[in-house]
């Protein structure tokens, strides 16, 4: 009788240490999967830090994380809907993240009066705008295992800003794809430098962005420089935040000197503005 007592009381004991492991080993995901940084707004860019063990996904599909535990994503111009992270960590706990972006207003200009072909390109032009389409989209499809979306992006050049991200013409009545870049007028030959770190995935004369360089910042953040004078870079090459990458120009459709700067995640198109401080007096 006695005997069978002090089992029971064994198997209680027993229990509360399974409880109390169990407790201990949850209570570290508490804080486990949060926003670190950025802008949760159309456009914006984000930093997800979690513990670094853990297996994470946007969507359902899988989201790199680095061996620090952050992760970066984006918002597209019109996203509007809810993204919803979710974390798995080594001891089978998981945790779950929703953000919503937050919408803005973008500007829009009407110009009519176009002659028609400056409107719809000629066809013999639209097989070379495939070629370039492809090409760009290669070369911003690359998910290395870089950092540099980590560093406090610096302006690539500096000068008066003419065309800002988001904005939507309206040509001859057609609406045109809205600008996802932004414009920096600048004299030509003004060199134009990398915004962080990175690897230079395309270099390439297309039809209407001119002479173009691609760099990767890692995890799917790139950064696109368009109608360049000349590119100082190779494709493979290694570059540091603030080395010269090329030269502002007007090469491509382009109406005057100027650097159209681009930062993707993937395809999504983000806002270069929102990744710098305002631009400094030169
Ligand atoms: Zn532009």
């Amino acid at each position: 009788m006695m005997g069978k007592i002090m089992r029971i009381i064994n198997i209680t004991r027993y229990r509360i240490f399974v409880i109390s492991a169990f407790l201990l080993a949850t209570s570290h995901v508490a804080t486990a999967l949060e926003v670190h940084s950025g802008h949760a707004t159309q456009g914006g860019m984000i930093i997800i830090k979690t513990d670094p063990d853990a297996t994470l996904t946007v969507d359902d599909q899988p989201l790199m994380l680095s061996d620090t535990g952050f992760a970066v994503l984006g918002f597209h111009r019109d996203d509007t809907s809810a993204i919803h992270l979710h974390a798995t960590y080594s001891d089978g706990s998981d945790a779950y993240l929703a953000i919503t972006p937050e919408p803005r207003q973008f500007k829009e200009q009407r110009i009519d009066g176009l002659p028609s072909h400056m409107v719809t390109p000629p066809q013999a032009v639209l097989d070379r705008i495939a070629r370039d389409r492809k090409l760009v989209s290669k070369a911003r499809s690359a998910s290395s295992a870089l950092m540099g979306w980590q560093q406090d992006f610096i302006w690539p050049t500096h000068g008066i800003i003419t065309g800002i991200y988001g904005s939507r013409r309206i040509l001859n009545g057609q609406p045109r794809a809205p600008h996802y870049g932004i414009d920096i007028a600048a004299a030509t030959g003004t060199p134009v430098k990398a915004p962080a770190d990175g690897i230079i995935t395309m270099v390439d004369d297309l039809y209407f962005t001119g002479i173009t360089i691609i760099m990767d910042h890692g995890h799917g953040i790139s950064s696109t420089f368009l109608h360049l004078n000349k590119a100082d870079v190779q494709p493979g090459q290694t570059v540091k935040q603030g080395d010269v990458i090329g030269s502002v120009g007007s090469s491509g459709r382009s109406t005057g000197a100027h650097l159209d700067w681009r930062i993707n995640w993937f395809d999504k198109r983000l806002d270069p503005a929102l990744l710098t401080g305002p631009m400094p007096d030169s």
